[in-house]
């Protein structure tokens, strides 16, 4: 990947909660050694875009993950090798994917449905039992993530591929 630049040099305020880092993923323990997540500088370049409307109406980004070893994908392969959710050739391995949801100005999670590696139809577009609410909030990340040239995965929606703008 060219010029990994951590996310916090360009989005001060975006929150990092690294979930393979943790125990808290589908795998139950840690799958990755990464602390601080990272993108290449053209891509954070534009995620910085998507941050600072975001912030201008009162959201700041929450991160989950980013750049991806070859190896934390092989374990969440073992987990779940559905292809609408775990994929041999994530473009997270080469850093241009970002799983992220937004907070709002007390800290809380948006409502989106469902949560993170909640791998079910709920989570994608296919989704039946969501509300105006939780429609409208994905509706609203996708919106402002596209226009940045992110765009997000019809299975999950807190999953974003960098397309270039
Ligand atoms: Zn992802």
């Amino acid at each position: 990947m060219e010029n990994p630049v951590l996310l916090v040099t360009k989005i001060p305020d975006v929150i990092v909660d690294l979930r393979y880092s943790g125990n808290n993923n589908v795998c139950n323990e840690p799958i990755s050694s990464y602390k601080n997540p990272f993108l290449p500088a053209g891509v954070l370049d534009q995620l910085k875009i998507a941050a600072d409307e975001f912030r201008s109406e009162g959201f700041r980004i929450k991160v989950w993950d980013t750049m991806r070893t070859p190896e934390t994908q092989e374990k969440l392969l073992k987990v779940n090798s559905d292809p609408r959710f775990v994929s041999s050739n994530s473009n997270h391995i080469n850093g241009m994917a970002i799983d992220m949801t937004l907070v709002d100005e007390s800290d809380k999670e948006i409502d989106m449905g469902t949560g993170f590696d909640e791998f079910t139809e709920e989570s994608g577009d296919r989704a039946k039992n969501l509300t105006t609410s939780q429609l409208n909030n994905r509706k609203y990340i996708r919106e402002i993530m596209g226009k940045a040239g992110f765009f997000q995965s019809e299975h999950e929606w807190w999953h974003f591929d960098y397309m270039g703008n």
